[in-house]
């Protein structure tokens, strides 16, 4: 399970805290329930209300490319496929590779800067040195118009 509507408000829940498995499942564990007994560590989902929801922090990610594009293309699938299992969990929600290419463009959701820092770190161009990703923040409650997510 990994997406808006069969995880209900966890996944943009800044109280959040996705984990896998080794055989790729999935679990949304509630951090508000470490400290709060009105709340339960793995919520059944989809959860549909809840007086305990805040909405997680938002971020635009800047990709820029530091190598030469045939590099970053060596390791491309792999890091789209980061993106695909942290998309599961809830941190991306859309991404796109700049026009022209010289980077990439991620929105994404988190607790906080650090937990997406963790997130971004380990995506396989920032491992591999082709890319530096520059991390831009936004309080939720700032964002005006639609941000579908
Ligand atoms: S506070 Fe509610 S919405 Fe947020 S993670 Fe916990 S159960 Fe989900």
């Amino acid at each position: 399970m990994g997406d808006s509507v069969a995880v209900g408000l966890c996944f943009t829940c800044r109280w959040m805290r996705p984990a896998g498995n080794q055989r790729g499942s999935i679990f949304f564990r509630c951090a508000r329930a470490d400290t709060d007994a009105r709340f339960v560590r793995y919520p059944a989902l989809p959860v549909l209300t809840c007086s305990g929801y805040e909405e997680a922090m938002v971020f635009v990610v800047l990709l820029h490319y530091t190598a030469p594009l045939d590099r970053v293309d060596a390791v491309r699938v792999d890091h789209l496929r980061h993106l695909e299992t942290h998309a599961a969990r809830g941190v991306f929600h859309a991404w796109a590779r700049r026009d022209p290419a010289t980077g990439g463009v991620l929105i994404a959701r988190a607790p906080d800067r650090t937990a997406l820092e963790a997130v971004v770190a380990e995506d396989p161009y920032v491992r591999a040195g082709v890319a530096r990703a520059e991390i831009v923040a936004f309080d939720p409650q700032n964002v005006r118009g639609a941000l579908k997510t």
